[in-house]
């Protein structure tokens, strides 16, 4: 096989084997087909597209190029939540631990931040102690005692998708549906678990821009999933203002928190997220018979406080201070903070969320570079999110962090997230529509 014969047949919209796509993904991997013959093959599928089978064989090759992690020793259907990124997520915080809360064996294997999108396990690592780095026994023996453990990614998951990433990324060929595919389904088909929820958001701060784009995403995601042998569902989220109030890692585990104490105390989206997202996790997990039946279930964990006393476990377990359920000043506390206000009389019309997390990972939430450390104190708080009436001079929102430089930098950014005009408009549902249900 010659990989320039390969380039051609898809420049010319041919479709190609199972076989063949082993063939490139493999040799580009060990390092035998070079990064020029693998863009122009990017190019070329970014431009002619892969029918459903081409993509499939790309996901389980992509799979097949490192680990698959073995969570066989973990009892119980195991079932796994994925977001295709956004501002403020803190889902995995919320819906985790209601899953595990309701007898769904929670076993995550995270990632940090990428860009302006924030990490699950950057948050957790902001809670004093916490470790996301455990041996692959404890993580076992801590999901097997409490239901939930969260650690940062272990071994070699899809190495193929490390550095077909990294090029797409420098060869304008991220935006192909068939290739973000390939590369979010090889890492959660290796990730050990029996089922997979999926979270696929549209919007200002998502890769896909309208509700239709993300519908055709998801339901490819979904198709791929289950012809790889997993129960996949899913439902599209609305992206287009951050999730919550807090943007930035100790302000959103503490917006999970309070969210798990329940009783009317969380923000009406991450609520509704939160719920659908763990009784889409019920019914994959078959703890629920219909999905009915895991949204009440997960209803009733967020009201008796067992999901509370989930992330209690997780916390604890991990080696972190439980004691931050109750007492947020144990958090590490930001040296700076400054606010944003209104420049005129009116109401939110729009809070972009894609400037949001360009705003907080200036103020020091996110990596600019790769070897950058992350501030755990930095961060936004949204005071006023679209719809919110404002009088000129009142606070929109905060930000924090510990580098004065870096809390002007960001709030300067954050002025233009916001734009207030005469009229709000109708209240936008976070979640728009199930999948694969
Ligand atoms: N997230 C991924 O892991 N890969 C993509 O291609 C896009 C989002």
């Amino acid at each position: 096989m010659n990989m320039n014969d390969l380039i051609i047949k898809k420049r010319d919209g041919g479709v190609l084997t199972e076989e063949e796509i082993r063939y490139f993904v493999a040799g580009y991997t060990q390092g035998n087909i070079p990064d020029y013959q693998m863009s122009a093959m990017l190019m070329a599928i970014y431009f002619k597209g892969m029918n459903k089978a081409e993509t499939c064989s790309l996901t389980v090759a992509m799979r097949d190029s490192g680990d698959i992690a073995d969570l066989s020793s973990i009892k119980g259907v195991k079932v796994d939540k994925h977001s295709t990124g956004g501002v403020g997520d803190k889902m995995t915080l919320i819906a985790g631990p209601i899953a595990a809360a309701c007898g769904v064996p929670v076993a995550k294997m995270s990632g940090r931040g990428l860009g302006f999108t924030g990490g699950t396990v950057d948050k957790l690592e902001s809670v004093p102690g916490f470790q996301t780095t455990i041996p692959e026994e404890r993580f076992v023996e801590l999901v097997n005692k409490h239901g939930i453990a969260v650690i940062g990614q272990t071994g070699e998951i899809a190495p193929a998708d490390k550095k077909i990433y990294a090029l797409r990324d420098v060869t304008g060929t991220v935006e192909n549906i068939s290739l973000i595919t390939s590369s979010i389904m090889s890492k959660k088909l290796a990730s050990g678990s029996d089922g997979i929820v999926l979270d696929v958001k549209f919007g200002d701060g998502a890769f896909m821009q309208t509700q239709e784009e993300a519908e055709e995403l998801g339901n490819l995601m979904i198709e791929i999933g289950n012809a790889a042998g997993k129960k996949t569902v899913g439902l599209i989220s609305s992206m287009n203002q951050p999730l919550g109030r807090a943007v930035g890692n100790s302000m959103e585990v503490i917006e999970a928190i309070d969210t798990l104490k329940g009783k009317g105390q969380g923000e009406k989206d991450l609520i509704d997220l939160g719920l659908n997202l763990a009784g889409l996790m019920l019914y994959a997990g078959d703890r629920a018979s219909s999905l009915r039946e895991g949204f009440d279930m997960a209803a009733e964990a967020l009201q008796n406080g067992s999901a509370l006393e989930k992330m209690r476990q997780l916390i604890e377990g991990q080696g972190g201070d439980p004691r931050v359920i109750e007492d947020r000043s144990l958090f590490p506390r930001p040296a700076c903070k400054m606010e944003v206000r209104a420049p005129r009389t009116g109401v939110v019309t729009k809070l972009r969320a894609k400037t949001v997390g360009i705003a907080s990972q200036h103020a020091g939430a996110g990596r600019m570079t790769k070897e950058e450390s992350i501030d755990p104190t930095a961060g936004i708080y949204l005071v006023c999110k679209e719809n919110c009436p404002v009088a000129r001079g009142d606070v929109l929102a905060e930000v924090h962090g510990k580098d004065e430089a870096k809390v002007q930098a960001a709030a300067k950014i954050l002025e233009t997230a916001y734009e207030i005009g005469e009229q709000g408009g109708p209240e936008e549902p976070v979640v728009k529509t199930l999948i694969g249900v």
